[in-house]
């Protein structure tokens, strides 16, 4: 039996085991961290179990239209009890979690279901497939290997995760098995055009001011193969912007034609910047991501850095000038 094939197995019997779970995704979830959170949720009301959904902060409001996206808790909120088994989707390393860990029992049980190659396998259980598109795309191996119904709120919450994290079936994560998935999840009654109307087409105004402000602070370096950006709080408030309305500008660096590297520096309270990553198909960003206590996946990753906008710039900069170095010593190989 593949290692796969047993974690799916190990993944089954972990939910036959408990009856009450706490179900947490990572802070500032994007479509398949909710996605997978929701269809989790699904998942274990199908079997009779106990489930409540928590993510660190408030869900995205472009989320709220999933199946069963208001009943997700969030941190602020007073919970009676610790819980013994915990599932975390999406999650690289515990810490993604945010301060919902406060709600782990201690020696909790705890199954870690993720795609992100950074995972550093800190659950108890760990489901993870790193060629997998999207943490969803694990949940519906996991939903056909414990031969479940597919309802249509399940279905419409995994396809969220395939569409999102595939950039729309378009990036190189697009599998045959990952398009097996979808097509199966549209015959369990998704309606696409909405979703990727939701998902992908819509952007909000806050999103829109700020990429007026984002655009003029592109930069270009490394001989006009990365483009950074950045994001201040100012910004923001001017903006009436909010985190959500940060998805998606990053792209803008690394989809101008020549450019290996997008880098988007967001200025966050406390004296510490969000950085965003990706790159385009030499510069291993999940590696640079890591070695700054961030993680994430090859083409797009993230990470949080102490002090100010400059500051994480000089950092990055550095780290990236011996990335190109590096891939061009290796490409004299
Ligand atoms: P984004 O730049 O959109 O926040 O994240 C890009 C990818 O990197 C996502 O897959 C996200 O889960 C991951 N990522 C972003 N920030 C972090 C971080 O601080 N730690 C880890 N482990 N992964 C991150
Ligand atoms: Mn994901």
């Amino acid at each position: 039996m593949s290692q796969f094939a047993s974690s799916l197995r190990e993944a089954a019997r972990f939910i036959q085991d408990h009856d009450r779970f706490l179900v947490v995704n990572h802070v500032n979830p994007d479509g398949d961290a909710t996605g997978s959170l929701l269809a989790m949720g699904w998942l274990l009301r199908q079997l009779s179990k106990q489930a409540v959904l928590v993510n660190e902060g408030m869900t995205p409001e472009k989320f709220m239209f999933l199946p069963g996206a208001s009943e997700i808790l969030n941190a602020s909120e007073a919970l009676p009890q610790k819980y013994d088994a915990v599932i975390t989707c999406d999650c690289g390393d515990k810490s993604r979690v945010g301060r919902v860990e406060h709600w782990f029992a201690e020696g909790c049980e705890l199954l870690n279901i993720d795609h992100h190659p950074t995972n550093d396998h800190f659950g108890t259980s760990n489901l993870i497939r790193t060629d997998a598109a999207a943490t969803c795309e694990i949940l519906y191996d996991l939903v056909c290997f414990m031969q479940l119904t597919v309802s249509p709120e399940m279905a419409t919450c995994l396809y969220a995760g395939l569409l999102t994290d595939t950039g729309g079936f378009r990036y190189s994560n697009t599998t045959p098995h990952l398009m097996q998935a979808a097509s199966a999840l549209l015959s369990y009654g998704v309606q696409p055009g909405i979703l990727a109307e939701r998902l992908l087409e819509t952007i909000t105004a806050g999103h829109l001011k700020l990429l007026r402000k984002v655009l003029q602070t592109m930069e270009f370096s490394e001989n006009n193969r990365v483009v950074s950006m950045a994001v201040t709080r100012c910004d923001m408030e001017e903006a009436g912007a909010n985190d959500e309305d940060t998805e998606g500008l990053v792209n803008y660096g690394r989809n101008v034609e020549g450019v290996e590297v997008g880098v988007l520096y967001k200025e966050k309270n406390a004296g510490e910047v969000k950085v965003s990553m990706r790159s385009r198909s030499i510069i291993d960003v999940a590696a640079i991501a890591k070695s700054l206590d961030g993680g994430g996946h090859v083409r797009a990753s993230g990470c949080t850095i102490k002090g100010g906008i400059e500051e994480a710039r000089q950092i990055i900069s550095d780290k990236l000038r011996e990335a190109f170095q590096a891939a061009e010593e290796s490409s004299y190989d």
